[in-house]
């Protein structure tokens, strides 16, 4: 190798534990408590709190590559977990806290939980699994309700004050564990997907560009997100390489608390969910003239579909843009971004099209769709396969070892998302491989038509899931949510979306209900809704 090279220094999160602090001090973190009064610090008080907790934990004999989990909202002491674990060279394991607690026990054990920080607001739930975690040495309180901390276990603030705020970090290896998530898969036990230093480094410097999430100084981001999915998708980490305010939401994640935090506090850049958005677009169109959104620049939405009639409800009632993304807790999570490319845009409608795709790749991530024997595919926008992606924050394996069918010989990740992509590149999810509805041989995109369907006024939410035919094997039926007080029946919603279909894909039924079953990280969990009406064509035939 040539000699005069660049230094090897190494990409790890205590490079952004030490940027926070002397370069971006000034900038405000601000969380919401649960008596929806707001908390203001500032970064270098996150700087120092976060090498308190990088001291303490080696006073509490935490070791390099030990897990210190985390049961806890949306709120700086977390984002201290995310600088000050990583830092010390621990892995932080984010518990999603919408689990049972028999998965979570699962998960804690899986892990090797060894240090929980929980916010005692959740403590009723954290007491339902603690006992069941083996080897969990200490529990550290977050008294976000203002009590005592409980029997047993340390508060996080008396740690904090007992450590030394100055840190010295140790020597870190840029592949080393930083971070361990869970998948939410409904199939299955849950898997671990270990996050490194470099790349959620890497992961974060190239979500902060412009056209793929984009934040900078001058942005308030608000992580609507959790911050035990996918790292929050990576945005507090963003956010401390940029010296972005952030504005943290809390347990009030109900639209109209959302609506007031952005406005009242400017924010720019917001991310969540779909069903977050949808909850949203209705309460702005329901009094519109009543709040003003005017600082937000984007939101972006991703985990699920954005449909095309929220994306246009946003731009047209409201004036507000989405950016719609797409990632897994397997790719940490950012894999691609759905930017209408220059020479693409002039035609609305097909830039309303190109929004609602879920995008190209951004830079680092590589994309390909492959037939069912691993034949990779056209780029011709029309053939469907399933998605694999490769790049540095692409998982190589699960935690443990487990899911090994799921990575391909030849270095890629196998999705399990459906895709069509185009000659730009353009990814289409059509479904997840397990929702797909096969009808007499012919493949009916359940996410297109979940899509038309939304378009519908009366429709809040839809979702369309493979029941059982006696003829075809299966066939589409749609569940659909109303919107309050609105009203329409099967003929009038078939009526709607006919014109973009063939005949053979429109649905075959149509059930009313109350509300979309959703998965822990608020995907609809179509499973739940063919165990209820997947027989729903046999009982009528
Ligand atoms: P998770 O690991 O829980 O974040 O789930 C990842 C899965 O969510 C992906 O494999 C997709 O099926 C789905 N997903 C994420 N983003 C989108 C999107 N923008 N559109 C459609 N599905 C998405």
């Amino acid at each position: 190798m040539l000699s005069g090279r660049m230094m090897d220094f190494p990409l790890t999160i205590a490079h952004l534990l030490e940027r926070v602090g002397s370069v971006h001090g000034h900038v405000e973190v601000v969380s919401t408590l649960p008596d929806k009064t707001r908390h203001r610090g500032t970064f270098a008080e996150l700087h120092e709190r976060s090498a308190r907790l990088a001291n303490a934990l080696t006073k509490l004999g935490v070791k390099a590559g030990d897990r210190v989990a985390t049961f806890a909202w949306n709120h700086r002491q977390h984002l201290e977990c995310y600088l000050g674990v990583p830092a010390m060279g621990a892995v932080v394991h984010t518990l999603n806290l919408r689990l049972h607690p028999t998965e979570l026990a699962y998960i804690a054990n899986h892990a090797d939980d060894q240090v929980v920080v929980v916010d005692l607001s959740l403590w009723p739930l954290f007491d339902k699994f603690r006992g069941e975690i083996k080897n969990l040495r200490h529990v550290l309180v977050v008294r976000d309700t203002g009590g005592p901390a409980p029997e047993g276990t340390l508060d996080y603030e008396a740690v904090l004050a007992d450590a030394s705020p100055t840190f010295d970090p140790p020597a870190l290896d840029e592949n080393a564990a930083a971070m361990l998530c869970y998948t939410s898969g409904t199939t299955g036990n849950p898997k671990g997907v270990l996050y490194s230093h470099r790349s959620t480094v890497l992961h974060a410097m190239i979500a902060g560009l412009p056209d793929a999430i984009g934040l900078s100084a001058d942005d308030v981001v608000l992580p609507v997100v959790p911050m035990f999915h996918a790292s929050a998708w990576g945005l507090p980490y963003v956010a401390a390489l940029t010296g972005t305010r952030i504005v943290f939401p809390g347990p009030h994640l109900d639209p109209a608390s959302l609506v007031k935090l952005m406005a009242e506090e400017r924010v720019t850049v917001a991310a969540g969910v779909p069903t977050i958005w949808m909850g949203i677009l209705q309460l702005l169109d329901a009094a519109p003239e009543k709040v003003d959104l005017s600082c937000v620049r984007t939101m972006i939405i991703g985990g699920s579909a954005a449909p095309a009639s929220m994306i246009e409800g946003f731009s047209k009632r409201h004036g507000l843009e989405v950016t719609h993304a797409w990632g897994m807790t397997e790719t940490n999570p950012l894999g691609t971004v759905a930017r209408v490319k220059r020479h693409l845009r002039g035609d609305a409608a097909k830039e309303l099209a190109l929004r609602a795709t879920q995008g190209f790749a951004v830079p680092f991530v590589e994309t390909r769709h492959v037939d069912s024997d691993g034949k990779v595919l056209a780029r011709d926008g029309q053939v469907m396969g399933e998605l694999e992606v490769r790049g540095p924050w692409v998982a190589s394996s699960y935690f443990g070892d487990e899911g090994a069918d799921r990575f391909t010989k030849d270095g890629w990740f196998k999705t399990g998302d459906v895709v069509r992509i185009d000659a730009e590149g353009y990814v289409t999810i059509t479904d997840r491989e397990k929702d797909v509805i096969k009808s007499g041989g012919e493949w009916i995109s359940s996410v297109a038509l979940e899509n038309a369907l939304m378009s519908h006024p009366a429709v809040a939410e839809a979702a369309v899931f493979a029941a059982k035919h006696p003829k075809w094997d299966e066939r589409p039926v749609a569940a659909i949510v109303l919107k309050p007080d609105a009203k329409a029946d099967k003929d009038s919603l078939i009526e709607h979306i006919r014109p973009s279909f063939p005949k053979f894909a429109l649905p075959d039924e149509v059930v009313f209900i109350e509300q979309i079953p959703r998965t822990s990280t608020g995907k609809f969990l179509k499973s739940k809704l063919r165990e209820q009406y997947g027989d729903i064509l046999v009982d009528k035939a």
